[in-house]
């Protein structure tokens, strides 16, 4: 079987490592000049940084874990979280700790979360109307409201209710307060997995171990189009035709649609060109003067600053190699493409002015590093799943392509998703042939994932 991936983020890296442990003959064609997507890692001022704030979560299957165990041995340490969050006009530490909220929230705040928790509400079925009913009117306010208008650009309002039921598990006062009492039972939101050399080394690992057992990873390569065949796919790019026995893309399903022959029909290209992704702005703050903070990240929902998160890369590991008189922060701050905060020059005032909206020590800054990602969120704004249905439809009967990964599904998944997807694949691709019965078994799997933060 000749198997080629359209991308090396960490959905098609885990597709090509088990593809080729189990003897396939694999390509992966990867547009940038590294691996990893959105999951890679790169140095700032000599420290590893990762795309905004990357975590392994506990939420992980057993056997995904145990390979990755196995591939980064030591290095993949066990670290307690140590984030915190702003709630109104203070911090209280993240994950959530029952003493400390009963002493820092405002008591008019604390009121109205008891009320809410006794007064029965229905909301519509929009992100909205979910976490009012749910969380109460007060927490959503408070944290959900501002925060969705920040990461996707809408009001809650206009966003379905798959984006609520995707991405937030603690959906009651009362679920948040047994997770704070109790825990999870796999230590979710008190611990995770994270590598010495920063996430980006679970990608290069994997890419390692991928052609160790003779796997093709070509960077800089671009799919230019795909026709499939009675017998195979065509896949072309600017070096040249390859002939693939299956084909896996991970990459933005609407792009899968312009590169195949013969297309979707032209309503189906209509919505399909209605589906929005999120962008996002990263901008690498480097700090001179030992480490900034103790904590590992900062969580910002309110309106004060449009940047969402702040994170410190060198405590979320413990390694040698991070220098002590130097830091870097990284401010994730979502936008859209071609947008003021886009196509900004200089994003010094954006940090400082956070920081000092946010009641945050000001910076000693060094030096400033900006990377800018068109596909960051799949917006699931109102009405958002009629559009994907007519596209996933096509893309299913399209012979021997399987999309997959986050864009490839359109869907708000974490890493170890990612991965899990990429496994189903290829226990999907048998010596008979492609397993229908199992990729669709696998994809009500997926349609399961909750996002972990
Ligand atoms: C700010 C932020 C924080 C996150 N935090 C976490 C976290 O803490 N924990 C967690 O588990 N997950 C986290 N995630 C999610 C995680 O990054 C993704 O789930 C994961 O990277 C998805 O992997 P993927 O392979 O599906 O897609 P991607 O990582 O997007 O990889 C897709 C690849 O396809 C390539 N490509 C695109 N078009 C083409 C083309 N035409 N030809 C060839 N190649 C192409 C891209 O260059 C890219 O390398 C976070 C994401 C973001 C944005």
């Amino acid at each position: 079987m000749e198997l080629v991936i359209l991308g090396a983020g960490p959905s098609g890296l885990a597709a090509a490592w088990r593809a080729a442990l189990r003897g396939m003959r694999v390509t992966v064609l990867e547009r940038s000049d590294h691996v990893g997507g959105l999951s890679a890692g790169f140095e700032v001022a000599g420290i590893r940084v990762d795309h905004g704030s990357h975590r392994l979560h506990p939420a992980t299957p057993s056997h995904l874990l145990a390979d990755l165990r196995e591939l980064l041995g030591d290095d993949l340490q066990v670290r307690p979280r140590n984030g915190r969050l702003r709630v109104g006009d203070r911090f209280v530490g993240f994950p959530l700790r029952p003493g400390e909220l009963a002493r820092r929230l405002p008591l008019r705040m604390l009121a109205g979360i008891a009320r809410d928790t006794v007064v029965p509400r229905r909301g519509d079925d929009s992100f909205a109307g979910l976490l009012r009913s749910g969380l109460g009117p007060t927490l959503y306010r408070a944290l959900y409201e501002p925060y969705a208008v920040k990461l996707w650009g809408l009001p809650g309002e206009e966003i379905d209710g798959d984006q609520a039921r995707k991405r937030v598990t603690a959906d009651s006062p009362w679920k948040i307060a047994r997770r704070v009492l109790r825990g999870s039972p796999n230590g979710q939101g008190k611990i995770f997995y994270y590598p010495r050399r920063g996430f980006g080394q679970i990608v290069e690992a994997m890419a390692d171990a991928a052609v160790a057992a003779g796997a093709d990873i070509r960077l800089g390569t671009a799919c230019e189009s795909l026709v499939p065949g009675p017998s195979g796919v065509a896949v072309r790019t600017a070096e040249g035709r390859l002939d693939a026995g299956h084909v896996f893309s991970t990459i933005p399903m609407p792009a899968l649609a312009g590169l195949v022959t013969p297309g979707p029909a032209a309503e189906v290209v209509r919505a399909a060109r209605r589906l929005e992704f999120r962008a996002m702005v990263l901008v690498y703050a480097v700090h001179e003067g030992g480490r900034w903070s103790p904590y590992d990240a900062h969580y910002l929902p309110g309106p004060e600053t449009p940047v969402t998160r702040i994170s410190e890369p060198a405590n979320y590991r413990v390694s040698a190699a991070d220098p002590a008189g130097r830091t870097v922060l990284c401010f994730e701050i979502p936008c859209q493409v071609g947008d003021p905060v886009w196509t900004a020059s200089s994003y010094e005032d954006l940090v400082t002015d956070c920081l000092s909206a946010a009641g945050l020590p000001p910076l000693r800054l060094a030096a400033v590093e900006v990377r800018r990602l068109p596909h960051v969120y799949p917006v699931y704004r109102t009405g958002y799943a009629g559009q994907l249905a007519g596209l996933d439809a096509w893309a299913g009967q399209v012979p021997r392509v399987t999309t997959f990964g986050r864009l490839g599904l359109f869907a708000h998944d974490n890493t170890h998703h990612a991965m899990a997807m990429a496994y189903d694949a290829v226990d999907a691709l048998t010596e008979r042939g492609w397993d229908a019965a199992a990729w669709t078994a696998a994809r009500a799997r997926f349609a399961a994932h909750v996002v972990e933060d």
